[in-house]
């Protein structure tokens, strides 16, 4: 018997890669530089690899936002302000919600089921906005954002705010759904809820991890839930 559904947003219901592409160009048009394919797969990477760094608490949020562009920038060999560009990047970045594929679909099937939870490592007013525009916060009861949680998934103190805010429904009976093998699913699996893996890209799960399902297409969650 589930009694609650706990959704990831960037990269399970808004596309981060799409959105952040987005204002990545209109970004770089707004600073007169050269845009092309080689400083997209740049960002990723690093942006990447400074979100793992924030999951295993090596760094905060607001000294990711400190390096993020002034890294890349640096990685790419162009000269202009990094922290200049990341307000820039992130004002921009909030106005756009490229929807992940099917992501409507999932939700107006779900939300009539379940009481649906946003679960969201960001800041509140970002994901508020982002949510609001792409017309998805009609779905959930609650979002739960890291910002005003006080702490960030994986971590219990995230999942206690939640279960406390849920009326404190048994973990075995609340469902996560999200990409981060991290966040999600490590996270979710400690606490004791069922996790559903969103994996489009096929990536290898380690032995460690073990999502009670993991699908590649968010279609195939009407078939679990
Ligand atoms: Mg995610």
């Amino acid at each position: 018997m589930i009694k609650a559904v706990l959704i990831d947003i960037d990269d399970t219901l808004l596309d981060f890669k799409r959105s952040s592409e987005e204002a990545i160009r209109l970004c770089f048009e707004h600073f007169s530089l050269d845009f092309n394919d080689n400083v997209i797969k740049t960002f990723h990477e690093i942006n990447d690899e400074l979100w793992r760094k924030i999951e295993r608490k090596e760094l905060t949020k607001q000294e990711m936002y400190g390096l993020r562009w002034v890294t890349v920038f640096h990685a790419l060999g162009i000269e202009c302000d990094g922290v200049e560009m990341e307000v820039l990047f992130r004002s921009t970045l909030s106005g756009i919600a490229e929807p992940v594929d099917y992501a409507y679909d999932l939700l107006e099937y779900l939300y009539k089921k379940y009481p649906l939870y946003a679960a969201s490592n960001s800041s509140f007013a970002h994901q508020q906005k982002r949510m609001t525009q792409s017309d998805m916060l009609k779905y959930f009861k609650k979002m739960f954002v890291s910002e005003t949680v006080g702490a960030l998934k994986p971590a219990k103190e995230f999942f206690d705010f939640c279960f406390a805010e849920m009326g404190n429904p048994p973990p075995n009976e609340v469902v996560i759904i999200g990409d981060s093998l991290t966040s999600d699913i490590s996270g979710g699996g400690s606490y004791g809820l069922k996790t559903i893996w969103f994996n489009p890209l096929d990536k290898e799960l380690p032995s460690k991890l073990s999502p009670t399902f993991t699908v590649k297409d968010l279609r195939e969650i009407k078939d679990i839930l």
